[in-house]
């Protein structure tokens, strides 16, 4: 039986970063992951799964040692971003809004995590079990006995579930979770640009759902088309030029000339875990809640219940291992996570509907908030987490 303070389960972007920043804290940690991602090569062509990283997300990072390694590989930033629905009526925010150098970062999710990874490598108080499973969980009053595939058996304090979005962690310690599945899905499509390098990222709105843009390093870029599911399976099934012609349709022209290099898609999902916590295993990131992508806000959320995690235990001092602060974790992350979910699904409804005055009012409020001042940094702010 091997033991330690804090037994996380999944090395993914969230997991892999509250082990490089509890593992700063002292706290013998043991990271629980069921596969590697392949290394990085520079000649390798851009993953599909790409997140826009907030500034307050690049911060935590950076304070887990991740950042240099990532940036090291490659990570575009992004200095501008505009929505809109009717051409005319355009939100546009600029880091030169709040003083920033960038709003945040496009950057494939296997290069955060190779970061993180290569952080953890440098601490002592980390061990990494891998490729390992999470199968059984025996919670006792004073911490949580967990069984591997393997049949390796560990001991700790606490259990951290940071193991996505189909978390069997969350499972095993009985959690059950509220689902919803919109009736879109969602391509992801990458591209070669014959435009220079870009530092914005764009979305509009259309009546069968948002087309955007998310730029990455060189002249490539993201694609990110939102559709009813049947129209995303043909679109799938298309041959690269057919494909093309269809992107020209429905993008707007600002995309320029471009050649599809790349192309999958996903459904939409939005769960919330009923409880954040069952005894001594709590959850984080995508295993506690997913949302819409619409806004990009999804694995920065996960880093924000990560740094209230850390922040709580280092506060705790010798009472780190209080049972009461899984529940003080809950009341602080949940309020969070649930208003930036029904924010993203207000808007994801708005623009969704065609009838009577909505499109007017919609764009007209796209208009009005370009202009309204001090309450567009605002918004920006929290978007950002700052
Ligand atoms: C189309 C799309 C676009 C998105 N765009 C953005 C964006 O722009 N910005 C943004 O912030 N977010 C975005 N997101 C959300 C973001 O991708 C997720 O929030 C993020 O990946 C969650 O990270 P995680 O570490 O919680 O989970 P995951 O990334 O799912 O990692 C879980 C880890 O746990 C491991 N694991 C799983 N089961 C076990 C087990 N039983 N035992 C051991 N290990 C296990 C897995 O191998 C994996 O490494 C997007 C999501 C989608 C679907």
């Amino acid at each position: 039986m091997q033991s330690c303070d804090i037994a996380i389960i999944g090395g993914g972007m969230v997991g892999a970063a509250a082990a490089a920043l509890l593992a700063q804290q002292g706290r013998e940690v043991v990271l629980v992951e069921a596969e590697l991602p392949a290394p990085f090569a520079a000649e390798q062509p851009f993953d599909l799964r790409v997140s826009a990283i907030s500034a307050a997300s690049v911060a935590l990072l950076e304070q887990a040692g991740g950042w240099a390694h990532t940036r090291a590989m490659r990570a575009c930033p992004y200095r501008a971003l505009e929505t809109w629905e009717w051409e005319g009526f355009t939100t546009r925010f600029h880091a030169d809004e709040l003083g920033l150098p960038q709003l945040g970062y496009i950057v494939e999710n296997r290069l955060v995590q190779l970061g993180l990874l290569a952080a953890l490598e440098q601490h002592p108080h980390v061990r990494t079990l891998t490729p390992a499973r999470l199968a059984r969980l025996e919670q006792e009053p004073q911490g949580v006995t967990l069984t591997l595939t393997d049949g390796t058996q560990l001991s700790a304090r606490w259990v951290l579930a940071c193991d996505g979005a189909e978390s069997v962690t969350r499972q095993l310690a009985g959690i059950g979770v509220s689902r919803f599945e919109y009736r879109q899905h969602c391509m992801l499509i990458n591209i070669d640009t014959d435009a220079a390098q870009q530092d914005i990222t764009w979305q509009q709105f259309t009546p069968s759902g948002p087309r955007a843009f998310l730029p990455l390093s060189g002249q490539h870029g993201s694609l990110v088309w939102y559709d009813s599911p049947a129209r995303i399976r043909a679109l799938m099934a298309l041959e690269p030029a057919a494909l093309e012609r269809e992107i020209r349709a429905a993008f707007p022209s600002r995309l320029g000339g471009f050649r599809v290099t790349g192309r999958g898609s996903f459904p939409l999902v939005r769960r919330h875990a009923n409880r954040y916590h069952a005894g001594r295993v709590v959850l984080l990131g995508d295993a506690a809640h997913t949302i819409n992508p619409l806004a990009g806000q999804g694995v920065n959320l996960g880093f924000r219940d990560v740094a209230c995690w850390c922040e709580l235990l280092q506060k705790a001092g010798e009472k780190w291992h209080d049972a009461a602060l899984a529940g003080r974790y809950e009341r602080r992350r949940r309020p969070d996570n649930q208003l930036m979910q029904s924010g993203m699904d207000l808007f994801y409804a708005s623009f969704s509907n065609r009838l009577g005055p909505l499109p007017v009012l919609r764009n007209l409020g796209l208009g009005l908030a370009d202009r309204a001042g001090p309450l567009k940094a605002l918004a920006l702010r929290y978007a950002l987490g700052l």
